[in-house]
């Protein structure tokens, strides 16, 4: 029986990067149908919404979903269509993995580590107070009744860190690494300043950590934590962080493996799970047929492994990495000179020989 996808062109590149990757993945094969569905700006100047209720049914149908970026406009209140999505299906988990690949040029050649991030709680939980609104003026004042003096000009973010969202995340983390016979976890926190936030965070992983003794947890602070990164990331396995640290430890992971163009990710969540790359919709590029769409093939890669084709998935993997280590065709972040298309088409080339 075919497996039902659903598709998610979104913004920017995002359209002609999810158009290679669904090539690669229907030339391994596998039955795929596929129930396309926009969401983004073009929906948002047709039907009101950037996230129409249909597009979150039909992943509930689908259960799985290939989901190309989708621009989040910077300072207009504009809640991300990537942080609701996550929210609504309840996607806790995003799963990265930052492998140095043959042919890409990088200092660090044996990197082999995956990001997990949390993905519903901590600075991203949407809980924000616009300066000078009635609602922030008395927030304010309930924090100044609490001896927390707040400047009046000032905007707020909330930062909640639970002890049921960090359980799951943790378990999440210790389940994948024993899956995929990695050894250690690193936690990075800044516990010593947010003690009730990062804080619990710490204490709930120690306190997990307990109970899942064949895989080892260091806790790091993130501070060191990203200055080791960029000295010896190849030392380091898996990395568990909460949300804000592990987006900006996503891109940073990504940029010591060869850039945005390669990196792929994953969604996940007890019921559902939406495969994107970890890049945005790249509006500087987009149009231009430059954009680099191995990040979305391999997270395509990551989608089939997840809808139990893993021999499909290494065949994807096998070829991306074969285009990649012959170095002739490669798009603009690359070095080379090639377009979307002509790597999708390497890319099902080499997949042919395969
Ligand atoms: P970006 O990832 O879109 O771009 C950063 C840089 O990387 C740009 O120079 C871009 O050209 C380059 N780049 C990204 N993907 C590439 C690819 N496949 N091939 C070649 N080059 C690539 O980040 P940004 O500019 O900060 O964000 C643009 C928009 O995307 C924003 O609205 C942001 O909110 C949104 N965004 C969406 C997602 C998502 O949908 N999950 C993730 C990140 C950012």
């Amino acid at each position: 029986m075919a497996h039902l996808v659903t598709l998610i062109p979104g913004d920017g590149i995002g359209p002609e990067v999810t158009e290679g990757a669904r090539r690669v993945l229907e030339a391994t094969g596998v039955e795929l149908e596929w129930a396309v569905e926009r969401a983004g700006a073009e929906t948002l100047e047709r039907e009101g919404s950037t996230l129409p209720d249909r597009v979150l049914e039909r992943i509930r149908r689908s259960r799985v979903a290939l989901k190309g970026p989708i621009t989040t406009p910077v300072g207009t209140g504009f809640r991300s269509v990537n942080v609701a999505l996550r929210h609504e299906l309840d996607l806790f988990a995003a799963v990265r993995p930052a492998r140095s690949l043959p042919g890409v040029p990088t200092r660090h050649p044996s990197v082999d580590l995956v990001v997990i991030r949390e993905n519903t709680e901590d600075l991203y939980a949407g809980i924000e107070f616009e300066r000078e609104r009635p609602e922030t003026v008395e927030l304010r004042r309930h924090l100044a009744a609490l001896g927390h003096g707040v400047r009046e000009d000032a905007g707020l973010t909330l930062k909640p860190i639970s002890v049921s969202g960090t359980r799951r995340i943790v378990r999440f983390a210790f389940a994948f690494a024993r899956e995929a016979g990695r050894r250690r976890i690193t936690l990075g926190h800044k516990a010593n300043i947010m003690r009730y936030s990062d804080g619990l965070f710490l204490e709930i992983a120690l306190e997990e950590a307990r109970a899942h003794r064949d895989v080892a947890l260091e806790a790091m602070q993130i501070d060191q934590l990203s200055m080791r990164l960029t000295h010896d990331p190849e030392t380091f396995d898996v990395l568990l962080l909460p949300n804000l640290y592990g987006d900006i430890l996503s891109d940073l992971c990504a940029g010591l493996v060869g850039g945005l163009g390669l990196a792929p990710g994953a969604n996940l969540g007890w019921e559902y799970a939406v495969f994107e790359p970890v890049h945005g919709s790249a509006p500087d590029i987009a149009g231009k047929g430059l954009a680099n769409p191995i990040a979305m093939i391999r997270s395509g890669a990551m989608l089939l492994r997840h809808v139990g084709e893993a021999a499909a998935a290494e065949v994807v993997e096998a070829a991306v990495d074969d285009v990649l280590r012959a170095a002739e065709v490669r798009t603009r972040d690359l070095g080379g000179t090639a377009t979307t298309e002509e790597v999708t088409r390497a890319v099902v080339e080499a997949l042919g020989r395969r």
